[in-house]
């Protein structure tokens, strides 16, 4: 999450005149990263990259794929949906200019422009998509521990259960669950309580390091982490290191049976990922696991 860092918005020029690109370019390039393409399929081979921008310009007169069939594709995938477009043309009909919207543009310009005009319209655009960005991360987002909420991760797994169903592979599911957390409200108070979530699930975290495993806070005093392509070989020493890395930040809690310091159970599940399958099974393993452990004495990881 980089709320926090000063992102300089990107655009994405796309007109088969290198000329037009230049003068949009130079009327831009003080506020925006430019970027730019002389053809479609470079235009969405730049939009479907890691980096994608934050808008694009399009032309509709190209020859190979023109504005219309770019915009079209970028609005009919999930990762390249949101990127407004804003079509810059010399086409100046009203049919033209509806078709562009009803294809999901978010404005139209008729070429010749006047660059205040087209400076201003951009800024609105970028305005609003900097703003819809930064809701949907609040969004996904659980507001006391800054870790990935219940929503996020929920959609995550089934994306990842889709993925590792479709390759044949494993999904391991840890769920995780602080000891006599309320204790430690009634002993410490609710300020301190909330302290300590933000600090165990850092250390939580601290322990992932592939892109595609997940740590949320599943609700209350509980998280729960997906490991994608992991077996059991693999995620119960994630477990043990993650009961470890609890229990290194020594957070006295005197009034616990289980240990002297906050300590967490953990219920650990693996299953391989089938299209028939679902990864609720997944959970409610690991959720049966994790009731085993607390069963057990607590502080402990319990395989299912
Ligand atoms: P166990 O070892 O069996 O898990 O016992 P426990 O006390 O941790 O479990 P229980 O479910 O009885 O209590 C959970 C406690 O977590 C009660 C609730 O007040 C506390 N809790 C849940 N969410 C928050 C929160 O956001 N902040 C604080 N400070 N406490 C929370
Ligand atoms: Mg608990
Ligand atoms: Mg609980």
């Amino acid at each position: 999450m980089n709320r926090s860092v000063k992102h300089i918005p990107s655009i994405l020029i796309v007109d088969d005149q290198p000329m037009n690109i230049q003068l949009l370019s130079r009327l831009l390039s003080e506020d925006y990263e430019i970027l730019a393409a002389t053809c479609g399929s470079k235009a969405l081979e730049i939009a479907q990259s890691q980096t994608p921008p934050d808008l694009v310009l399009l032309d509709i007169n190209m020859p190979d794929v023109d504005g219309y069939e770019v915009c079209k594709q970028l609005k009919s995938e999930d990762r390249t949906r949101d990127i407004p477009v804003i079509f810059i043309t010399a086409r100046h009909d009203a049919q033209d200019e509806e078709r562009g919207f009803l294809l999901g543009g978010s404005d139209y310009i008729v070429k010749p422009f006047q660059p205040m005009v087209v400076s201003a319209r951009i800024r609105n655009q970028i305005n609003l998509k900097v703003r819809t960005d930064l809701l949907r991360e609040i969004a996904r987002t659980d507001g006391l521990t800054g870790i990935p909420n219940r929503r996020s991760y929920d959609e995550h797994l089934d994306t990842v259960w889709k993925r590792c169903a479709r390759d044949m592979q494993e999904v391991s599911m840890l769920m995780i669950d602080i000891d006599h957390f309320k204790a430690f409200n009634d002993r410490y108070g609710h300020g301190a309580g909330d302290v300590c979530l933000r600090r165990v699930a850092q250390a939580l975290s601290s322990v992932l390091h592939r892109s595609l495993e997940m740590l949320c806070r599943y609700g209350g005093e509980e998280f729960a982490a997906v490991l994608p392509s992991v077996g059991r070989d693999k995620a119960l020493p994630l477990a043990e290191a993650m009961l470890k890395a609890v229990y290194d930040l020594g957070i006295p809690h005197d009034s616990s049976p289980a240990a002297p310091v906050v300590t967490v159970s953990i219920g650990c599940a693996s299953l391989l990922a089938t299209p028939e399958g679902s990864p609720l099974d997944l959970a409610r393993r690991a959720d049966e696991a994790l009731y085993a452990a607390k069963k057990e004495g607590r502080n402990r990881v319990a395989p299912a």
